[in-house]
């Protein structure tokens, strides 16, 4: 399983959109991996966890062909990973010759909802037809596209389903965890009880290397904390790859400050076209 992460930023991209804090005027300056872009992850080339509004810059940026995505499993309804408005480009008169003649989108109700009221007034038929929406609740399971894919209730929006995403494909196994603050017991009970081993697990680090706060996003310690509590459940192995992303310009670090943390603690610091082999 080829994981690419095409976005790794929190809401506000960094730098931040209108933001001229330190940081982010470093980052300016500095580019590079420091450059981040909305939360998005690209697997095996067809699949995509999340649609931020920088799906269009990260076709352009990695050359990805938009029409051959087969299914985007969409984490919550907040407008870093849910942009619905470009799916109306999704046909004729704006899109001819494409590689596959329709898209799912799976996500929870809210998600769909979205969907539905921000392409109302410019949906055309031809990009309606392309279109599935699929309602997902917490741990329903999708078999699609060779993957097994279970959605899990993230700890992140009150009012709102928001999913994690656990994908199985070809005996490999990877857990995507955006948005969330720390797990419910419960979510790693069911796993332990579903005998799931991840070979990869991708951490909210929207704090940096901060934490404690853990009831809508996570930090280094609680990413930590949280692997230690999937050890404790026999879910991970000692050759699982883990990595942080969807940083936030709050957490003051730049990236070879992030990297240089987390490798100290046995992960990864995502950027923006990293791509890892499982
Ligand atoms: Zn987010
Ligand atoms: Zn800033
Ligand atoms: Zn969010």
């Amino acid at each position: 399983m080829v994981i690419k992460y095409l976005g790794t930023a929190a809401a506000e991209g960094m730098p931040a959109i209108f933001c001229r804090c330190a940081l982010c005027e470093k980052a300016r300056a500095q580019g590079g991996k420091n450059i981040r872009t909305r939360n998005q992850i690209l697997i095996d080339g067809d699949t995509l966890i999340d649609f931020p509004m920088d799906s269009y810059m990260h076709a352009l940026t990695y050359g990805i062909d938009l029409s051959a995505i087969e299914n985007v499993f969409i984490t919550h309804a907040h407008m870093d990973h849910c942009y619905p408005q470009d799916v109306t480009m999704r046909g004729a008169p704006f899109a001819h010759n494409m590689t596959r003649p329709v898209i799912n989108f799976y996500g929870n109700e809210k998600v769909i909802n979205k969907f539905i009221e921000h392409t109302r007034d410019e949906l055309k038929p031809a990009a309606k037809e392309s279109i599935r929406l699929h309602t997902l609740k917490p741990y329903d399971v999708v078999e699609t596209g060779g993957m097994k894919v279970t959605a899990l209730p993230a700890r992140h929006t009150v009012g709102e389903d928001c999913l994690l995403y656990s994908i199985e494909k070809q005996g490999k196994t990877a857990l995507i965890m955006n948005d969330t603050g720390v797990l419910d017991e419960s979510v790693y009970d069911y796993l332990e009880k579903c005998g799931t081993r991840f070979d990869f697990v991708s951490f909210d680090c929207t704090y940096g290397s901060g934490g404690g706060q853990m009831k809508r996003h996570m930090g280094l310690l609680d990413n930590i904390a949280e692997r230690e509590r999937m050890k404790a459940h026999a879910l991970v192995h000692e050759k699982t790859v883990y990595v942080i992303t969807h940083f936030s310009h709050n957490s003051s670090l730049m990236h070879d400050e992030l990297a240089a943390l987390a490798e100290k603690n046995g992960m990864t610091a995502a950027y923006d076209g990293m791509e890892t082999d499982i």
